[in-house]
């Protein structure tokens, strides 16, 4: 049987765009790509890029603020959210349009319009026009989560974060994961009075401990009011804003409730389970470790499987696909040790086990220390910095590793080569410190602060 397409990829976001490009463009597999919003998805288009552009534009009074200190002599700064937003949408246009020039470039025909799956191996546009693929991959992310409640159409999520007519004087961050923490001290450092709810006892469910109240105690220190084991009850529009009741009974008034409550895989409408093709609790598509569904011809990566929700696992499962597919090389990404930053203010760095995971597991020592960085103290400021390592007693391994600091993203990053490589202890001990550098730490903690 002929294919209109060798490859039909619905959804252009990291995993889907990577996955067309490597299977069209060094493959040479005849590929369509379907995109109902912008070219680029999540990542690009509503999540980490913007994201981190706007952590950048919130950082700078506490520089201001710092070069005073430092002798500068420093005039007053507003902030105009118009003038960055219009910039900010500028610079999503060009990546928008190099993620287009990208899949040009490697002979993929895109279409600008939903797709939904009509059998094994064909696909039907918004349009009405169908077309038969001998494989199709399912890339199609996830969407912001809100929960039911009374006046739950009051609160915005990430995706309206970046489109704000203004900035609002007073918010209400709803939520303990990923996403609420970065815009807490986003909305915070752009001058926001913030308070965040999370109906757990602490935020950043799943990281070690130690370090989850590490950033909590220093995001208050930051001026967020955090209230811990506490959800909103209701929302009401009133003549100033907006009344958050709280399960607490508390009542408050603010101009923003962003809820980041989670996000649930794209897969509503799709057309899989016509297909037979069982979805898991939250919507996602189960597959192998080949991102296989259980129909031979249809694969999925990225968030809509809910494996790992981050953009370069999203990557690494797309280029894995077009290598097994048509690139004749049966290749599994290992999610093992995959490193992450949470991009609060001081940032999250975090790779392998937290100490709470490591020590159900066997006997560990743990070396912990947390500091004030010179240039902080310098300045005066309270600011402290914490690393952490997790080391097996048995293998001397270092099984995770944790720093909460400024950079702390890049300083996980070249940690995770260490740790992935199987480094031990004595590995990082025999490395000689770089100084004066915060990392350095990482290198010279010589005892441990305890074991378990
Ligand atoms: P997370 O899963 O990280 O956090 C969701 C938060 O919402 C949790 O604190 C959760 O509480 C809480 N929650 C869930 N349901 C409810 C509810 N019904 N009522 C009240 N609270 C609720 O999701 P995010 O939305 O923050 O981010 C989604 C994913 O995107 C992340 O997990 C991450 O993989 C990725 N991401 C990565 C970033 C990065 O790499 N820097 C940045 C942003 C997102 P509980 O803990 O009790 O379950």
């Amino acid at each position: 049987m002929t294919f209109d397409y060798d490859l039909f990829v619905i959804g252009g976001g990291s995993g889907g765009v990577r996955a067309a490009r490597i299977a069209s463009g060094e493959y040479g597999a005849k590929v369509g790509l379907a995109e109902e919003s912008r070219m680029g998805g999540t990542c690009v288009i509503r999540g980490c890029v913007p994201k981190k552009l706007m952590v950048f534009a919130s950082g700078f009074p506490a520089l201001f603020e710092e070069a005073r200190a430092y002798g500068w002599q420093v005039e007053p700064a507003r902030f105009d959210w118009p003038a960055f937003r219009t910039r900010l949408e500028a610079e999503l246009d060009r990546l928008e349009g190099a993620y287009r020039s990208t899949l040009n470039a490697a002979g993929v025909v895109v279409h600008d319009e939903r797709a939904v799956i009509v059998d094994a191996h064909r696909v039907r546009l918004a349009s009405g026009q169908e077309f038969t693929a001998k494989h199709i991959l399912v890339a199609t992310g996830g969407w912001p989560y809100v929960p039911e409640f009374p006046g739950a159409e009051l609160a915005v999520t990430s995706n309206e974060m970046f489109h704000l007519d203004e900035l609002p004087k007073r918010a209400l961050v709803v939520g303990g994961g990923f996403i609420a923490g970065e815009f807490a001290c986003i909305l915070n450092g752009l001058g926001v009075k913030v308070t965040q709810y999370y109906r757990g006892a602490q935020i950043l469910r799943g990281f070690d401990d130690e370090v989850r109240g590490h950033v909590a105690n220093t995001m208050r220190e930051a001026g967020i009011d955090i209230h811990l084991g506490t959800a909103v009850t209701s929302l009401e529009r009133t003549a100033g804003g907006i009344r958050v009741t709280g399960t607490d009974g508390s009542e408050r008034e603010v101009d923003l409730v962003l809820y980041a409550t989670g996000r649930r895989p794209n897969t509503a409408g799709l057309g899989l389970e016509a297909l037979g093709l069982q979805l898991g609790r939250t919507g996602e598509i189960p597959v192998d470790r080949f991102s296989q569904t259980a129909v031979p011809s249809i694969y999925a990566v990225g968030d809509v499987t809910g494996r790992i929700n981050l953009t370069p696992v999203a990557i690494r499962e797309g280029h894995a696909f077009a290598d097994t597919v048509f690139g004749g090389k049966p290749t599994a990404f290992d999610h093992e040790l995959v490193a992450s930053a949470v991009f609060t203010q001081p940032e999250l760095g975090s790779v392998g086990l937290s100490e709470e995971a490591a020590r159900d597991l066997e006997p560990i020592e743990i070396y912990a220390t947390a500091f004030r960085p010179m240039r902080s103290a310098f300045a005066g400021k309270p600011d402290r910095v914490m690393m952490k390592l997790i080391v097996s007693k048995a293998t001397r391994k270092v099984l995770g590793c944790h720093i909460v600091a400024p950079e702390a993203g890049e300083m996980i990053q070249l940690a995770a080569i260490a740790i992935r490589m199987g480094a031990t202890k004595e590995d990082f001990d025999a490395t000689c410190a770089v100084h004066p550098t915060m990392a350095e730490e990482l290198v010279t903690m010589r005892k441990p602060v305890r074991t378990a």
